[in-house]
């Protein structure tokens, strides 16, 4: 074995020994591609692009992909890279949103912003998952990937536990647009990028600020979507 060869290490799901925090099997067995709404990615039949709800109601968002829906065993790999800073696995993720990506062939964007932490749960939980993504998958398919433009003021947990409108009134003023940086958003196509989209009310909002900071489209780019029926 050359000295550069990738050390051995056990699959995150099956405990497997090989060269990848998840291997190639597991990833073919627990995230096989699933048809999802252009718009918000919750699953949809075959035939359908766009899901009722974002026909009815559309997001401030214009497209979404979203690798995989949030369940097992995703969650526990998502909740242990986000919560326990398993940053080992960040890499395995990033490589499977970038090949959701592939496979979707949204129309380009030219800018990847993570979904940000308020200074306060950024120094609990020493990084943002989000940017771990963003900043790998934009190297991966070429893409500038910025953390210091959107901004986020409050954190608002447990939102997907609220009523509709309760949602968007506690999401609302949550994020900010960075001055000094405002003129890197006009005419651009941007994505959005975060670990798990839930009842879209997180993205939608930042969307919205993104768009008004002149923005030309927002996308939404999540390893795992929450399949909820009531999701919006
Ligand atoms: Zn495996
Ligand atoms: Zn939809």
């Amino acid at each position: 074995m050359s000295l550069h060869a990738p050390l051995p290490t056990l699959c995150a799901v099956c405990r497997g020994w090989g060269h990848a925090r998840i291997c190639g099997d597991c990833l073919q067995r627990e995230a096989p591609p699933h048809p999802r709404c252009t718009v918000c990615a919750i699953r949809v039949p075959a035939a359908v692009s766009v899901c009722g709800a974002c026909l009815l109601d559309p997001p401030p968002f214009a497209r979404s992909v979203a690798a995989l829906d949030y369940a097992y065993p995703w969650s526990g790999l998502i909740a242990a890279f986000k919560f326990h800073a398993a940053l080992d696995l960040a890499p395995a993720l990033a490589a499977v949103l970038a090949a959701a990506v592939r496979r979707a062939e949204p129309p380009r964007p030219t800018l990847l912003l993570p979904v940000p932490l308020s200074p306060e749960r950024l120094a609990e939980r020493g990084m943002n998952q989000a940017w771990e993504l963003a900043r790998r998958i934009g190297s991966a398919i070429g893409i500038e990937a910025r953390a210091d433009l959107l901004c986020r003021w409050v954190d608002t947990p447990h939102l997907a536990d609220l009523p509709r409108a309760q949602r968007a009134a506690r999401i609302k003023g949550a994020f900010g647009i960075d001055v000094r940086q405002a003129h890197r958003l006009r005419g651009r196509r941007v994505a959005l990028v975060d670990d798990v989209m839930t009842s879209g009310a997180t993205a939608g909002e930042a969307a919205r600020v993104l768009r008004a900071g002149g923005a030309d489209e927002v996308h939404v780019w999540v390893v795992a979507r929450t399949p909820a029926p009531a999701d919006r």
